[in-house]
């Protein structure tokens, strides 16, 4: 056994039982878009949300906990996430409508992935969701981050929210209190999301699956989504757009190790198969200072980024 996995396994001792999966030293980078990054030092996958809070109110208080969704927005570091990971499964996964009245609900558990919602929702004729079928992460990494597309996002159509905080308590809260704002909620850092009411209104079955239809195509002709990347790496500075920074200060398809920054779509990173993550990182903040030097202007990373550096692995020159 490493020094390593006796440490994990060391921490596994301290937790309180549960009826979900607990493991210790999990590889993270397989479930990850980037595919890259070392493993959780204990991942958790609750089987429900008694499970999930009863867990968050025994665990020592001084053990970090950090929630990952489908991690496509996500950077893990090399050296792995210290502490607990905690991944929303099937038991979070489900998606519920109710077409009665003018304003049609959807209700979906935070692990439902948007684009599954966006297509239920449609099929039960209700309108304003579209925009999730371009969005490839889960509902609880969208809350998150108030995620959005085609001029619609999480903000609008959410009705209420159902938490749990690192003391295990469940509260449900409405929309306007999130503290919604440009890719990211005002919810404390530490707060889980386990599920939400999402609000649409009538619409025609077939004229929603045609909007979705050609957001799709249009996604696949803009963005490289079948490659390993983690969406828009930067949020886009006030009154301006990130790409177009970018691209000015002449990063376009720029190389570091085997990342790259994608010549298709400039604020999307690349993992081009040998990359790590310093690599990623370390290309990332190469970005950040030739648009500082270029224009002044400061990016800031819509990329979360998680977990510590590999010791002794810098990022390939
Ligand atoms: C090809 C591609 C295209 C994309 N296009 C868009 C786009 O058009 N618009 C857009 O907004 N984004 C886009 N993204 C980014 C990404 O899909 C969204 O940000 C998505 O909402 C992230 O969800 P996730 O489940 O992957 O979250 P993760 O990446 O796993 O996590 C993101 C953050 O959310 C937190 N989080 C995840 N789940 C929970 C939870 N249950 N409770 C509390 N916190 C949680 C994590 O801790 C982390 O801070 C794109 C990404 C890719 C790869």
């Amino acid at each position: 056994m490493t020094e390593r996995q006796a440490f994990a396994a060391g921490l596994l001792d301290r937790l309180p039982p549960v009826r979900g999966r607990i493991t210790a030293n999990a590889p993270l980078a397989p479930v990850t878009w980037f595919r890259v990054g070392g493993p959780a030092e204990v991942l958790f996958r609750p089987v429900d949300r008694d499970d999930l809070a009863g867990f968050l109110a025994d665990c020592p208080s001084d053990v970090p906990v950090t929630v990952i969704g489908v991690a496509s927005n996500l950077l893990v570091r090399d050296g792995g996430v210290p502490g607990v990971v905690i991944r929303l499964g099937r038991g979070f996964a489900g998606i519920e409508v109710d077409r009665a009245g003018d304003e049609p609900t959807v209700t979906t558990g935070s692990a439902a992935l948007d684009v599954h919602v966006a297509r239920v929702a449609g099929e039960a004729g209700i309108a304003g969701l579209e925009f999730l079928v371009g969005i490839p992460g889960s509902i609880g990494g969208g809350l998150r981050m108030n995620a959005g597309a085609y001029g619609r996002e999480f903000k609008d159509v959410v009705w209420t929210v159902d938490t749990v905080d690192r003391q295990g308590q469940v509260r449900t809260l409405t929309g306007d209190a999130c503290g919604f704002g440009y890719r990211h909620s005002g919810l404390p850092q530490d707060w889980i999301l386990t599920g939400a009411v999402l609000v649409g209104e009538p619409g025609d079955p077939e004229r929603i699956a045609m909007r979705m239809a050609e957001i799709s195509t249009q996604r696949s002709e803009t963005q490289p989504i079948r490659s390993r990347t983690g969406g828009s790496t930067f949020a886009n500075p006030e009154g301006g757009k990130a790409w177009q920074l970018i691209d000015g200060a002449g990063c376009r398809g720029l190389v570091l190790g085997g990342a790259q920054v994608s010549p298709m779509h400039c604020n999307f990173l690349l993992n081009t198969g040998s990359a790590t993550a310093a690599d990623l990182e370390a290309l990332g903040e190469e970005v950040r200072r030739r648009v500082k030097d270029r224009f002044g202007v400061e990016l800031r990373w819509e990329i979360r980024r998680i977990g510590v550096p590999a010791e002794g692995v810098p990022a390939h020159g």
